[in-house]
């Protein structure tokens, strides 16, 4: 590595999973000149941790999968430790009795085909790696289109409970290549063996913040409003604090808002409005005599019922002194606040819920995605044609998924890919 004065000098913008993390490869690498620059007054974008009551409860990203293997690294070279809660699920119809995950009647066709679904996603195994360039043909369309043409009638249901609650939009519309990076066999696995997920006690925001903490030179409340490429190489960025110079950027603020700070061709422009979001709201509500898990509520999943609680989650298993649940809902934009806040606690009567409070709700433009035609006439390529032009590099959800993992192991990739 070169000496300090000789070093370049790197700005990261946004300090969310992406960016934290890109600022904890390049350190790695021996990089000392970093920046990080974050618009809102604390790290940790879509990990939003919040304490009631003493007790830390997550308002975004919750949890990671046993194959978290960038997460889990992260976590013990910041020092923590992955002894959160568990998470105990059941599944529930409307009227808050307890259901089987599919009907018994579907069992044997399950068991047949969960039996060749190893072979079949062995196909894929690249798509576990970063990144979505060079995607076969079949993961473009959409999943219950790509399950149909393998026999997956009764698998898809399953894949639906464990990809739609968590706000990443309906099989019936969003492409194969993003339920499958998501979804690969172990994962599944892991949610229907409901073996150890990675919560974190003092929340997940903590690893963030450890991470953005070692960096040098961190600016909060410090939203990036220009980029400018100077002629002689290099970027000006200009925020709403003070202005800077830098031999390179690493942008992981959303991309679908790039143009409102970076002058880009019309073509780029048209690609960049691709972009989709799921609205997804997290609530969270004081509750008592909820049934003793977290669940789902799969009649919600359908498409129909934008708006209708999917899932609620209990973090602490005692409840004596702690009753907050977190609540999973689709916006239905044609439905007031007063509307969606009855629906849900109309639910939470139903499941067997008493004394139901709001403490507080969160709005989310969730997972960035582009559909299934977009995805065949190569966005993902057009996409990485902007990687390093002007001295400017990409990362962020929509690279690779909107997971802690996938958003940690893209930065990673790019970090090794260029710098
Ligand atoms: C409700 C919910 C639940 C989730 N659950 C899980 C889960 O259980 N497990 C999991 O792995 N993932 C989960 N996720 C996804 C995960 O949280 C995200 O994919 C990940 O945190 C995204 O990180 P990021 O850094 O790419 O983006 P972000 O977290 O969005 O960070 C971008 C940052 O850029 C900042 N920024 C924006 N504009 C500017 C600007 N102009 N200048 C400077 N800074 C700017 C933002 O303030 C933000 O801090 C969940 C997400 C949500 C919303």
């Amino acid at each position: 590595m070169q000496t300090k004065e000789h070093q370049p000098a790197i700005g990261i913008i946004g300090s969310g999973m992406s960016g934290a993390a890109a600022a904890h490869y390049l350190r790695k690498k021996g990089y000392t000149r970093l920046t990080l620059l974050e618009k809102e007054d604390s790290v940790g974008g879509k990990c939003h941790s919040i304490t009631y009551r003493g007790r830390t409860y997550e308002m975004g990203a919750l949890i990671g999968l046993p194959t978290s293997r960038y997460t889990m690294e992260l976590m013990k070279d910041y020092g923590l430790e992955d002894k959160g809660p568990l998470l105990e699920r059941g599944f529930f119809d409307r009227e808050g009795r307890k259901i089987s995950q599919i009907p018994v009647t579907h069992v044997p066709e399950f068991v047949k085909e969960f039996k060749d679904l190893p072979a079949l996603l062995e196909r894929y195994r690249k798509l576990q790696e970063p990144g979505f360039l060079g995607l076969p043909p079949d993961l473009c369309q959409p999943f219950d289109q790509w399950c149909a043409d393998n026999g997956l009638s009764v698998t898809q249901e399953v894949f639906r409970h464990y990809y739609s609650t968590f706000g990443f939009g309906s099989v019936e519309q969003i492409p194969a290549a993003y339920v499958l990076k998501f979804l690969s066999y172990e994962n599944l696995l892991s949610f229907i063996e409901i073996t150890h997920m990675i919560t974190w006690p003092s929340g997940v925001r903590e690893l963030i913040r450890r991470m953005a903490e070692r960096v040098e030179d961190l600016h909060l409340t410090c939203g990036v409003t220009r980029m400018v490429p100077l002629p002689e190489g290099g970027v000006r960025v200009e925020t709403d604090q003070e202005h800077f110079v830098f031999d390179r950027v690493i942008y992981t603020a959303p991309m679908h808002r790039l143009s409102e700070v970076l002058v880009l061709p019309e073509e780029d422009q048209e690609l960049l409005r691709l972009i989709r979001h799921e609205h997804f709201r997290v609530y969270a509500y004081s509750v008592k005599n909820l049934p003793p898990h977290s669940g789902y509520l799969p009649e919600n999943l359908d498409p129909e019922r934008k708006g209708e609680m999917m899932a609620w989650y209990f973090r602490w298993k005692s409840r004596e002194d702690n009753d907050l649940v977190t609540i999973y809902v689709m916006e239905d934009e044609s439905r007031s606040e007063a509307e969606m806040r009855e629906g849900i606690e109309e639910t939470l009567r139903r499941l067997g819920g008493t004394e139901v409070r709001l403490f507080m709700m969160k709005r989310w433009q969730h997972f960035p995605h582009v559909d299934a035609e977009a995805l065949q006439a190569g966005f993902y390529e057009r996409l990485d044609r902007l990687q390093g032009r002007d001295d400017i590099y990409y990362a962020g959800e929509l690279f690779n998924f909107p997971t802690l993992e996938k958003c940690a192991a893209y930065s990673k990739h790019l970090v090794d890919r260029f710098f």
